[in-house]
């Protein structure tokens, strides 16, 4: 899962001419994230969409926060600026071991 670094949303696939981008409904595009590193299938006729190849997270740094799905103790996480300026950042933490991503509300 990526979510939007403007609004904290989740992005969501979206074509834009010959390739597929994740796009937020605050307007945000990323267009770093090709097509290549999109796989869509289908499930049960459900679209199941999955990121491969995302190195990002790779970059990520890390902290102490307990994953509240298997109960690791360091997490990645980033922080990302809500809508008005004076509100705090958002914090969204990323189990290292298993992936769950969460928010912080500290
Ligand atoms: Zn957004
Ligand atoms: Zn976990």
């Amino acid at each position: 899962m990526i979510f939007c670094p403007k609004c904290g949303s989740l992005l969501m696939p979206k074509k834009e001419k010959n390739t597929t981008v994740l796009s937020c409904k605050c307007g945000y595009t990323n267009k770093k994230e090709s097509f290549a590193a999109i796989k869509e299938t289908m499930v049960n006729d459900s679209r199941k969409i999955e990121i491969v190849g995302n190195e990002e997270e790779k970059t990520l740094p890390l902290t102490e926060g307990e994953c509240g799905r298997c109960g690791h103790k360091k997490a990645y996480y980033w922080t990302v600026q809500t809508r008005a300026s004076d509100e705090p950042e958002t914090k969204f933490l990323k189990c290292q071991k298993c992936a769950h991503t969460w928010r912080d509300y500290a």
